[in-house]
């Protein structure tokens, strides 16, 4: 397991800049560059899998095997419970190509009133799959627990965070500090249980800028 660590670089397999320094932050491991699929110039696999677990495996497979380095992929999304787990794998297309996800909010509000709800409990997932290119491979999940309220809540944060309470919590995610959402989040427990696997020190992450 530490030799994944000793090659001291890892790819992470997004595009996004931003998930690049997050995932920067919360790994939190001075010694250990993070390099961008992107940056590298690798291809963006589709993300056919089923599950978030095997949309993660096929980004890390795709660029650990193409960047020969340990690469670190993930998946996440809501999954509302009276929706029988949508949107799920599909969060980031609901919001569709504008990213708007004051209608991807609104849909699972109307998805509800179909039912004749006005809530539902529901979790935040995120699933990390860390591959080296001799095979190894790492895979956790983190999960928070809550509920949806209408109408959304709070400008913090990013997606679906304005209408999810997570348990024993009154705010939104949308409403509180990002150190607060860091230390209960999906990501946040999915990272600290890949740490804790890998048997690296500090669970504990930095603040995200
Ligand atoms: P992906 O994991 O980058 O494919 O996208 C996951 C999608 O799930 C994002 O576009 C968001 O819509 C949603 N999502 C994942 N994590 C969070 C979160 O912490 N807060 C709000 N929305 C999230």
């Amino acid at each position: 397991m530490t030799r994944i660590f000793q090659d001291k670089k890892w790819v992470i397999a997004s595009h996004n800049p931003g998930k690049i320094r997050e995932f920067e932050a919360m790994l939190n491991l001075p010694g250990l560059a993070l390099q961008g699929a992107g940056a590298l110039g690798l291809p963006e696999p589709d993300e056919t899998g089923a599950s978030f677990a095997a949309n993660a495996r096929l980004k890390s497979l795709a660029a650990s095997g193409k960047a020969n380095l340990p690469a670190l992929a993930d998946d996440s999304g809501l999954c509302v419970e009276a929706l029988n787990g949508a949107p799920g794998i599909h969060s980031a297309r609901w919001a569709g190509p504008n990213k708007d996800f004051n209608a991807a909010m609104e849909k699972i509000r109307a998805r509800l009133a179909e039912k004749n709800l006005v809530t539902s409990p529901a979790a935040f997932v995120a699933a990390l799959c860390l591959s080296t290119p001799n095979g190894a491979l790492i895979e956790v999940e983190g999960r928070v627990e809550g509920a949806l309220v209408f109408p959304p809540r709070g400008a913090r944060g990013f997606g679906y965070d304005p209408i999810f309470v997570p348990r024993g919590e009154k705010r939104t995610f949308g409403e509180m500090p990002p150190e607060e959402k860091e230390k209960i989040s999906h990501r946040a427990q999915a990272i600290g249980e890949l740490k804790r696997i890998l048997g690296l020190r500090g669970s504990g992450t930095r603040g995200l800028k």
